[in-house]
Formats: C-alpha cells, sequence, structure tokens
C-alpha cells in the first residue's frame, strides 16, 4: 500500500487511535471502555444467569442476549432511544459473533447478557462494540477460546483502505465491510458488507482487514495485561 495520505492525516492501511481499559463498571461482572477514533463505547457483561420464562433456556448452551444501542447523543441528529431495525440486527449477528469466543456450551440454560452503548459515532459502530464486548467477556472472566478482534475495511476514494470513519464512508464509491474474527485462530466470526466490490476486490478488503485485526488483538492483549498481570504476556 502506498504511503499517501486519507483526509484525517491516516495511510490507507493504519488504524484510528484505539485505547481499551477494563472494569470500568463496578456493579457489572465485566466491562470496558474503549475509545476508537471519535467512537466511545462502554460494553458490560452479567452472567451466566437462569433464563426466565424457563422453556426459553437451551440445555445445550448459554444464550448470550446482545444489546447494541446507540445514545440519542451519540450521532449529530438525535437518535431515538427506542432500538430500530439496524440496532436489533447489529445486536443478533453481533451476538452470534461474541458466540465463537465464549465456550457457551459451559454454560447450559443459562443466558449471559451483553449491553454496548455507544455514546459517540464516527462509523465502525459495530466492531467497536464487538472489540470492547470481546474484552468485557474476558473481565467478566468467561471461560473463552479467543477474542473477537473486530475492524472495517473497505474502498474510499478508490483506495482500498482500513478502518473508515464517517468521512470515508460517506464517499462516493464507498464500500464497507465490517469484520470480526476469532483471534489468535484467524477464523472469521463476522462479515457485512455496504456497497459494491467484485470478488478481487472483495478478497483485498478482507485481507486488509484481517491485517487490521492483528493489530487490535494486540491493543486488546496489552488492555488485559494491564489489568490481568501475565508473565511472559497472552499469545
Ligand atoms: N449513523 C447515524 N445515525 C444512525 C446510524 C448511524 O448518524 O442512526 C452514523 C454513525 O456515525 C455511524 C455511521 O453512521 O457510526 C455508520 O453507520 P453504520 O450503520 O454503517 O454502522 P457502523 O459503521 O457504525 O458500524
Amino acid at each position: 500500500m502506498s504511503n499517501a495520505k486519507r483526509p484525517d492525516g491516516r495511510s490507507y492501511d493504519e488504524l484510528r487511535p484505539i485505547k481499551a481499559e477494563l472494569g470500568i463498571a463496578k456493579n457489572a461482572d465485566g466491562s470496558c471502555y474503549l475509545e476508537w477514533g471519535k467512537n466511545i463505547v462502554v460494553a458490560t457483561v452479567n452472567g451466566p444467569r437462569p433464563v426466565l420464562p424457563k422453556h426459553l433456556a437451551d440445555p445445550s448452551k448459554a444464550i448470550i442476549n446482545y444489546k447494541y444501542r446507540m445514545a440519542t447523543f451519540s450521532v449529530s441528529e438525535r437518535k431515538s432511544p427506542v432500538p430500530g431495525k439496524r440496532d436489533k440486527e447489529i445486536s443478533l449477528v453481533s451476538g452470534h459473533a461474541l458466540e465463537a469466543a465464549v465456550m457457551v456450551e459451559q454454560f447450559p440454560n443459562t443466558m449471559i447478557d451483553v449491553n454496548v452503548l455507544i455514546l459517540s459515532a464516527d462509523a465502525g459502530t459495530r466492531v467497536a462494540a464487538l472489540t470492547a464486548a470481546s474484552l468485557a467477556a474476558a473481565d467478566a472472566g468467561l471461560a473463552m477460546r479467543g477474542l473477537i478482534s473486530a475492524v472495517a475495511a473497505g474502498r474510499a476514494n478508490k483506495q482500498i483502505v482500513l478502518d473508515l470513519n464517517k468521512e470515508d464512508e460517506d464517499t462516493e464509491d464507498a464500500v464497507d465491510m465490517a469484520c470480526a474474527f476469532l483471534m489468535p485462530q484467524k477464523e472469521l466470526a463476522l462479515l457485512q458488507m455496504d456497497g459494491f466490490a467484485d470478488k478481487k476486490e472483495c478478497s483485498k478488503i478482507l485481507e486488509t482487514a484481517l491485517k487490521g485485526a492483528e493489530k487490535v488483538y494486540e491493543i486488546q492483549k496489552k488492555a488485559l495485561v494491564s489489568k490481568y498481570p501475565v508473565e511472559g504476556g497472552i499469545q
């Protein structure tokens, strides 16, 4: 990739600055505060707890009850506090993605509540939310196969770019591919795409997203180790 810059000064394969802190909500079992560029996210995890009513329980695994919400003040035009179609769809697919990391089969007949609130949005909020939720799940002490490291990649102004901000997303030819990987296994856990791209370009975008997810994973590990020191670090 060239060294040319985007309008915000980043090179095409550069992430926005990311800062994560665990354990910020004392009444949650696990929590994470995450700043990702101009996105601000708080994620909490509670549970496992018994499912009520009982007939909704799954005897083979825990149900992940993932709720993605945007605060009314998180976007330029007031967001309704009533969850719309977009919030529900994001919640559903993100819950499935998180299931790839949490060992849900170890907690049959239970529910794990994951709440993610977007306080400030500048595109890429669903991937920021999943990245934070995965850290909150680890902070809650849930048995996990790995972490979900999520990032978007795509196209803006005819260039393949990593981590689109709102300005990138609003370009005429924009393609936005939200990806989540189970790390360190590098298994794809979520892929959603807006815009049109051919097969070759899609492969390049996916490759760019995976490289970005590797960087996100490094940041997540640092956040984990700063609260839970591990000799020799995490793999
Ligand atoms: N957005 C908004 N109002 C909405 C939904 C989204 O202003 O009701 C903005 C917000 O900045 C968001 C961006 O549009 O981050 C991109 O939204 P998208 O649906 O692509 O999800 P995201 O990229 O945040 O995962």
